[in-house]
Protein backbone atom coordinates (compact mmCIF):
# COMPACT_ATOMS: atom_id res chain seq x y z
CA UNK A 1 0.00 0.00 0.00
CA UNK A 2 1.03 3.98 -0.37
CA UNK A 3 1.41 6.41 2.41
CA UNK A 4 0.90 10.31 1.29
CA UNK A 5 2.13 12.28 3.06
CA UNK A 6 0.44 15.99 4.08
CA UNK A 7 2.02 18.81 2.17
CA UNK A 8 4.01 20.56 5.16
CA UNK A 9 4.82 17.51 6.51
CA UNK A 10 8.11 18.88 8.43
CA UNK A 11 11.24 16.85 8.04
CA UNK A 12 10.72 15.26 12.01
CA UNK A 13 7.35 14.06 11.42
CA UNK A 14 8.78 12.46 8.08
CA UNK A 15 11.52 11.06 10.24
CA UNK A 16 9.73 9.84 12.96
CA UNK A 17 7.05 7.88 10.20
CA UNK A 18 10.34 6.04 8.77
CA UNK A 19 11.40 5.27 11.93
CA UNK A 20 8.00 4.18 13.64
CA UNK A 21 7.89 1.73 10.77
CA UNK A 22 11.01 0.25 10.54
CA UNK A 23 10.66 -0.29 14.50
CA UNK A 24 7.64 -2.42 13.59
CA UNK A 25 9.59 -4.77 11.06
CA UNK A 26 7.89 -2.43 7.64
CA UNK A 27 10.18 -2.20 5.28
CA UNK A 28 9.52 1.44 3.05
CA UNK A 29 10.05 3.00 -0.16
CA UNK A 30 9.78 6.51 -0.06
CA UNK A 31 9.08 8.81 -3.42
CA UNK A 32 9.66 12.56 -2.93
CA UNK A 33 7.89 14.43 -5.49
CA UNK A 34 7.54 18.34 -6.33
CA UNK A 35 4.99 18.93 -3.45
CA UNK A 36 4.38 15.47 -2.28
CA UNK A 37 6.28 12.51 -0.32
CA UNK A 38 4.93 9.33 -1.09
CA UNK A 39 5.99 6.00 0.78
CA UNK A 40 5.14 2.16 -0.53
CA UNK A 41 5.26 0.10 2.19
CA UNK A 42 4.94 -3.77 1.86
CA UNK A 43 3.23 -6.59 4.38
CA UNK A 44 0.59 -8.53 4.87
CA UNK A 45 -1.89 -5.98 3.73
CA UNK A 46 -4.72 -6.77 6.08
CA UNK A 47 -2.78 -6.45 8.76
CA UNK A 48 -1.19 -3.03 8.10
CA UNK A 49 -5.19 -1.64 6.91
CA UNK A 50 -5.68 -2.52 10.43
CA UNK A 51 -3.32 -0.96 11.96
CA UNK A 52 -4.69 2.89 11.39
CA UNK A 53 -1.22 4.07 9.85
CA UNK A 54 -3.20 7.39 8.91
CA UNK A 55 -2.81 8.08 12.88
CA UNK A 56 1.21 8.87 12.46
CA UNK A 57 1.53 12.71 12.04
CA UNK A 58 2.20 13.74 8.94
CA UNK A 59 0.24 10.63 7.01
CA UNK A 60 -2.90 12.59 4.90
CA UNK A 61 -3.98 8.94 3.12
CA UNK A 62 -3.52 5.57 2.97
CA UNK A 63 -4.03 3.91 -0.34
CA UNK A 64 -4.50 0.30 -0.03
CA UNK A 65 -3.77 -1.92 -3.35
CA UNK A 66 -4.62 -5.56 -2.61
CA UNK A 67 -8.42 -6.24 -2.63
CA UNK A 68 -9.88 -6.99 0.86
CA UNK A 69 -11.70 -10.27 -0.83
CA UNK A 70 -8.94 -11.73 -3.04
CA UNK A 71 -10.84 -15.12 -3.44
CA UNK A 72 -14.02 -13.93 -4.49
CA UNK A 73 -12.10 -11.20 -7.20
CA UNK A 74 -12.54 -12.02 -10.67
CA UNK A 75 -9.04 -12.63 -10.93
CA UNK A 76 -8.68 -15.56 -9.12
CA UNK A 77 -11.10 -17.56 -11.87
CA UNK A 78 -11.20 -15.39 -14.78
CA UNK A 79 -13.62 -17.59 -16.52
CA UNK A 80 -16.22 -17.16 -13.83
CA UNK A 81 -17.94 -19.35 -11.56
CA UNK A 82 -20.95 -21.88 -12.35
CA UNK A 83 -22.42 -22.87 -9.01
CA UNK A 84 -24.56 -26.30 -9.86
CA UNK A 85 -27.63 -27.06 -7.81
CA UNK A 86 -28.61 -30.32 -8.74
CA UNK A 87 -28.81 -30.24 -13.14
CA UNK A 88 -29.18 -26.60 -12.83
CA UNK A 89 -26.16 -24.22 -13.64
CA UNK A 90 -25.73 -20.77 -12.18
CA UNK A 91 -23.61 -19.16 -14.23
CA UNK A 92 -23.25 -20.83 -16.91
CA UNK A 93 -25.36 -18.86 -19.81
CA UNK A 94 -29.03 -19.37 -19.59
CA UNK A 95 -30.69 -17.17 -16.92
CA UNK A 96 -31.59 -19.31 -14.05
CA UNK A 97 -35.20 -18.94 -12.52
CA UNK A 98 -36.17 -19.47 -9.20
CA UNK A 99 -39.54 -18.81 -8.04
CA UNK A 100 -42.06 -19.59 -5.16
CA UNK A 101 -43.89 -18.15 -3.10
CA UNK A 102 -42.03 -15.92 -0.05
CA UNK A 103 -42.82 -18.44 2.56
CA UNK A 104 -44.26 -22.26 2.85
CA UNK A 105 -47.39 -21.43 4.43
CA UNK A 106 -49.32 -25.13 4.22
CA UNK A 107 -49.02 -28.24 2.19
CA UNK A 108 -51.17 -27.76 -0.26
CA UNK A 109 -50.90 -24.19 -0.73
CA UNK A 110 -47.38 -25.02 -2.07
CA UNK A 111 -47.85 -28.07 -3.58
CA UNK A 112 -50.05 -26.06 -6.27
CA UNK A 113 -47.63 -23.09 -6.19
CA UNK A 114 -45.08 -25.52 -7.15
CA UNK A 115 -46.32 -27.11 -10.04
CA UNK A 116 -47.76 -23.66 -11.27
CA UNK A 117 -44.48 -22.59 -11.04
CA UNK A 118 -43.01 -25.54 -12.76
CA UNK A 119 -45.32 -25.09 -15.70
CA UNK A 120 -44.53 -21.97 -16.02
CA UNK A 121 -40.88 -23.16 -16.57
CA UNK A 122 -39.01 -22.69 -13.46
CA UNK A 123 -35.56 -24.21 -12.84
CA UNK A 124 -35.50 -23.82 -8.63
CA UNK A 125 -38.15 -23.83 -6.14
CA UNK A 126 -38.24 -21.33 -3.22
CA UNK A 127 -40.12 -21.38 0.37
CA UNK A 128 -38.88 -19.95 3.64
CA UNK A 129 -40.02 -22.30 6.90
CA UNK A 130 -37.45 -19.53 8.81
CA UNK A 131 -38.83 -16.05 7.70
CA UNK A 132 -36.63 -13.10 8.83
CA UNK A 133 -39.77 -10.78 10.02
CA UNK A 134 -39.64 -7.29 11.31
CA UNK A 135 -42.40 -7.61 13.67
CA UNK A 136 -42.10 -10.78 16.20
CA UNK A 137 -46.19 -10.69 15.72
CA UNK A 138 -46.13 -12.01 12.71
CA UNK A 139 -45.87 -15.12 10.60
CA UNK A 140 -42.48 -16.21 10.95
CA UNK A 141 -42.60 -19.76 8.80
CA UNK A 142 -43.56 -23.40 9.91
CA UNK A 143 -40.13 -24.35 11.17
CA UNK A 144 -38.97 -27.87 10.40
CA UNK A 145 -42.36 -28.63 8.95
CA UNK A 146 -42.06 -26.37 6.57
CA UNK A 147 -38.62 -27.57 5.76
CA UNK A 148 -40.22 -31.24 5.38
CA UNK A 149 -43.04 -29.55 3.03
CA UNK A 150 -40.11 -27.68 1.12
CA UNK A 151 -38.14 -30.84 0.33
CA UNK A 152 -41.39 -33.19 -0.53
CA UNK A 153 -42.88 -30.82 -3.03
CA UNK A 154 -39.56 -30.02 -4.56
CA UNK A 155 -39.25 -33.91 -5.34
CA UNK A 156 -42.50 -34.22 -5.96
CA UNK A 157 -42.31 -31.56 -8.77
CA UNK A 158 -38.83 -32.75 -9.36
CA UNK A 159 -36.69 -28.87 -8.64
CA UNK A 160 -34.10 -28.05 -6.76
CA UNK A 161 -35.28 -26.24 -3.73
CA UNK A 162 -33.51 -23.17 -1.86
CA UNK A 163 -34.41 -21.97 1.70
CA UNK A 164 -33.14 -19.79 4.33
CA UNK A 165 -30.79 -20.19 7.45
CA UNK A 166 -31.39 -17.46 9.64
CA UNK A 167 -29.69 -19.08 13.01
CA UNK A 168 -26.30 -21.01 13.45
CA UNK A 169 -28.52 -23.69 15.48
CA UNK A 170 -30.38 -24.36 12.15
CA UNK A 171 -27.87 -24.98 9.39
CA UNK A 172 -27.75 -28.46 9.69
CA UNK A 173 -31.09 -29.05 9.68
CA UNK A 174 -31.49 -26.87 7.01
CA UNK A 175 -29.02 -28.21 4.49
CA UNK A 176 -30.74 -31.70 5.52
CA UNK A 177 -33.64 -30.93 3.33
CA UNK A 178 -32.68 -28.03 0.97
CA UNK A 179 -30.53 -28.36 -2.15
CA UNK A 180 -29.29 -24.54 -1.35
CA UNK A 181 -28.79 -22.26 1.48
CA UNK A 182 -29.97 -18.88 1.44
CA UNK A 183 -28.19 -16.09 3.93
CA UNK A 184 -30.93 -13.13 3.81
CA UNK A 185 -30.32 -9.61 3.88
CA UNK A 186 -30.65 -8.80 7.19
CA UNK A 187 -27.81 -11.86 8.01
CA UNK A 188 -25.39 -10.54 5.28
CA UNK A 189 -22.67 -9.62 7.98
CA UNK A 190 -23.70 -12.30 10.19
CA UNK A 191 -20.16 -14.10 10.12
CA UNK A 192 -21.08 -16.84 12.27
CA UNK A 193 -24.07 -17.88 10.39
CA UNK A 194 -21.76 -17.68 7.15
CA UNK A 195 -19.22 -19.87 8.24
CA UNK A 196 -21.75 -22.16 9.20
CA UNK A 197 -23.22 -22.03 6.21
CA UNK A 198 -20.34 -22.36 4.06
CA UNK A 199 -19.66 -25.71 6.30
CA UNK A 200 -22.87 -27.41 5.21
CA UNK A 201 -21.17 -27.97 1.95
CA UNK A 202 -23.95 -26.91 0.21
CA UNK A 203 -24.08 -24.05 -2.88
CA UNK A 204 -24.91 -20.44 -0.71
CA UNK A 205 -27.09 -17.93 -1.87
CA UNK A 206 -25.78 -14.57 -0.58
CA UNK A 207 -28.04 -12.11 -0.83
CA UNK A 208 -26.84 -8.74 -0.17
CA UNK A 209 -27.65 -6.68 2.77
CA UNK A 210 -29.98 -3.97 2.90
CA UNK A 211 -27.34 -1.57 3.43
CA UNK A 212 -24.45 -3.15 2.17
CA UNK A 213 -21.53 -1.98 0.00
CA UNK A 214 -20.82 -4.45 -2.95
CA UNK A 215 -17.38 -4.47 -1.13
CA UNK A 216 -18.94 -5.12 2.08
CA UNK A 217 -21.05 -7.90 -0.14
CA UNK A 218 -17.87 -9.31 -1.39
CA UNK A 219 -16.37 -9.52 1.52
CA UNK A 220 -19.39 -11.03 3.48
CA UNK A 221 -18.55 -14.07 0.16
CA UNK A 222 -15.14 -14.26 0.92
CA UNK A 223 -16.15 -15.60 4.22
CA UNK A 224 -17.58 -18.45 2.77
CA UNK A 225 -14.92 -19.27 -0.01
CA UNK A 226 -12.17 -18.73 2.65
CA UNK A 227 -13.54 -21.65 4.19
CA UNK A 228 -13.63 -23.83 1.29
CA UNK A 229 -16.88 -23.74 0.00
CA UNK A 230 -16.80 -22.13 -3.86
CA UNK A 231 -20.58 -22.25 -4.73
CA UNK A 232 -21.47 -18.92 -3.97
CA UNK A 233 -24.37 -16.80 -5.91
CA UNK A 234 -24.43 -13.45 -5.15
CA UNK A 235 -28.28 -12.22 -4.69
CA UNK A 236 -29.32 -8.32 -5.55
CA UNK A 237 -32.75 -7.65 -3.33
CA UNK A 238 -32.72 -3.74 -3.50
CA UNK A 239 -31.07 -1.71 -1.11
CA UNK A 240 -33.14 0.94 1.71
CA UNK A 241 -32.99 3.97 -0.06
CA UNK A 242 -35.20 7.81 0.77
CA UNK A 243 -37.97 6.94 -1.41
CA UNK A 244 -40.90 4.91 -0.27
CA UNK A 245 -42.70 4.40 -3.30
CA UNK A 246 -40.79 1.49 -3.69
CA UNK A 247 -39.71 -1.22 -1.08
CA UNK A 248 -36.21 -1.01 -1.65
CA UNK A 249 -34.29 0.59 -4.42
CA UNK A 250 -33.19 -2.05 -6.54
CA UNK A 251 -29.98 -1.54 -7.99
CA UNK A 252 -29.17 -3.05 -11.12
CA UNK A 253 -25.51 -1.36 -11.92
CA UNK A 254 -24.37 -3.31 -9.19
CA UNK A 255 -24.59 -6.12 -12.10
CA UNK A 256 -22.17 -5.49 -14.38
CA UNK A 257 -19.71 -3.94 -12.03
CA UNK A 258 -20.22 -7.26 -10.41
CA UNK A 259 -19.08 -9.05 -13.46
CA UNK A 260 -15.53 -7.29 -13.44
CA UNK A 261 -14.88 -7.31 -9.61
CA UNK A 262 -16.17 -10.97 -9.25
CA UNK A 263 -15.72 -14.41 -10.75
CA UNK A 264 -19.10 -15.27 -8.67
CA UNK A 265 -22.95 -14.95 -10.71
CA UNK A 266 -25.33 -12.83 -9.54
CA UNK A 267 -28.98 -13.06 -9.27
CA UNK A 268 -31.61 -10.34 -9.01
CA UNK A 269 -34.32 -10.65 -7.04
CA UNK A 270 -37.28 -7.80 -8.16
CA UNK A 271 -39.44 -8.89 -5.89
CA UNK A 272 -38.00 -7.62 -2.84
CA UNK A 273 -36.03 -4.96 -4.68
CA UNK A 274 -39.41 -3.34 -5.43
CA UNK A 275 -42.22 -5.11 -3.15
CA UNK A 276 -44.59 -4.27 -5.94
CA UNK A 277 -45.84 -6.73 -8.13
CA UNK A 278 -46.47 -4.90 -11.03
CA UNK A 279 -42.73 -3.78 -11.00
CA UNK A 280 -41.52 -7.39 -11.29
CA UNK A 281 -41.41 -8.60 -14.57
CA UNK A 282 -40.33 -5.56 -15.73
CA UNK A 283 -37.18 -5.45 -13.51
CA UNK A 284 -36.45 -9.00 -14.25
CA UNK A 285 -35.94 -8.24 -17.88
CA UNK A 286 -33.90 -5.09 -17.40
CA UNK A 287 -31.82 -8.00 -14.74
CA UNK A 288 -31.53 -10.50 -17.69
CA UNK A 289 -30.32 -7.41 -19.85
CA UNK A 290 -27.83 -6.40 -17.50
CA UNK A 291 -26.23 -9.87 -17.89
CA UNK A 292 -27.79 -11.67 -14.49
CA UNK A 293 -27.08 -14.95 -14.38
CA UNK A 294 -30.89 -15.74 -13.16
CA UNK A 295 -33.82 -14.12 -11.28
CA UNK A 296 -35.54 -15.03 -8.11
CA UNK A 297 -39.32 -14.41 -7.73
CA UNK A 298 -41.85 -14.57 -5.49
CA UNK A 299 -45.21 -16.35 -6.79
CA UNK A 300 -48.02 -17.56 -4.82
CA UNK A 301 -51.43 -18.73 -6.64
CA UNK A 302 -53.37 -16.14 -4.17
CA UNK A 303 -51.98 -13.15 -2.90
CA UNK A 304 -53.98 -11.49 -1.38
CA UNK A 305 -54.06 -14.25 0.97
CA UNK A 306 -50.39 -14.80 1.48
CA UNK A 307 -49.04 -14.64 4.92
CA UNK A 308 -45.97 -12.66 3.85
CA UNK A 309 -44.76 -10.44 1.18
CA UNK A 310 -47.96 -10.60 -0.02
CA UNK A 311 -47.79 -6.95 -1.93
CA UNK A 312 -44.75 -8.20 -3.98
CA UNK A 313 -46.22 -11.70 -5.23
CA UNK A 314 -46.61 -12.02 -8.76
CA UNK A 315 -49.73 -15.13 -9.99
CA UNK A 316 -47.77 -18.18 -11.76
CA UNK A 317 -49.77 -16.95 -15.25
CA UNK A 318 -47.52 -13.23 -14.98
CA UNK A 319 -44.47 -16.07 -14.38
CA UNK A 320 -45.58 -18.03 -16.89
CA UNK A 321 -45.40 -15.03 -19.96
CA UNK A 322 -42.20 -13.60 -17.99
CA UNK A 323 -40.01 -16.90 -18.48
CA UNK A 324 -39.69 -17.06 -22.28
CA UNK A 325 -39.27 -13.34 -22.90
CA UNK A 326 -36.41 -13.74 -19.94
CA UNK A 327 -34.29 -16.50 -21.91
CA UNK A 328 -35.29 -14.71 -25.29
CA UNK A 329 -33.54 -11.72 -23.90
CA UNK A 330 -30.72 -13.57 -22.87
CA UNK A 331 -30.29 -15.20 -26.32
CA UNK A 332 -30.43 -12.07 -28.30
CA UNK A 333 -27.72 -10.43 -26.00
CA UNK A 334 -25.88 -13.30 -26.47
CA UNK A 335 -22.73 -15.17 -25.14
CA UNK A 336 -20.86 -11.42 -24.84
CA UNK A 337 -23.69 -11.03 -22.08
CA UNK A 338 -22.07 -13.60 -20.25
CA UNK A 339 -18.81 -11.87 -19.79
CA UNK A 340 -17.27 -9.04 -18.28
C1 LIG B 1 -36.69 -13.82 1.15
O1 LIG B 1 -36.09 -14.04 0.08
O2 LIG B 1 -37.65 -14.46 1.53
C2 LIG B 1 -36.23 -12.71 2.00
C3 LIG B 1 -36.63 -12.61 3.27
O3 LIG B 1 -35.44 -11.84 1.37
P1 LIG B 1 -34.46 -10.70 1.95
O4 LIG B 1 -33.53 -11.37 2.89
O5 LIG B 1 -33.83 -10.19 0.70
O6 LIG B 1 -35.35 -9.68 2.61
MN1 LIG C 1 -40.37 -12.48 0.89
Amino acid sequence: MFLLLRTGCTPEERNNLLRGLEEIGISVQVSEGHHRTVIGIEGNEDRLRDMALDRFPGVEKVVPLATPHPLAARESNPAGTVVEVGPVRIGAGRPAVIAGPCSVEDADLFVAAAHAVKRAGADMLRGGAFKPRTSPYLFRGLGKRGLQILRETGDAVDLPVVTEAMDTRHTDLVAEYSDMVQVGSRNMQNYPLLEAVADTGLPVLLKRGRACTVTEWLCAAEYILNRGNAQVVLCERGLVSFDGAVRNLLDLSCVPLLKQLSHLPVVVDPSHGTGRCELVAPMARAAVAAGADGVMIEVHPDPVHALSDARQAILPEQLESLVPRLHAIHAVLGPAADTP
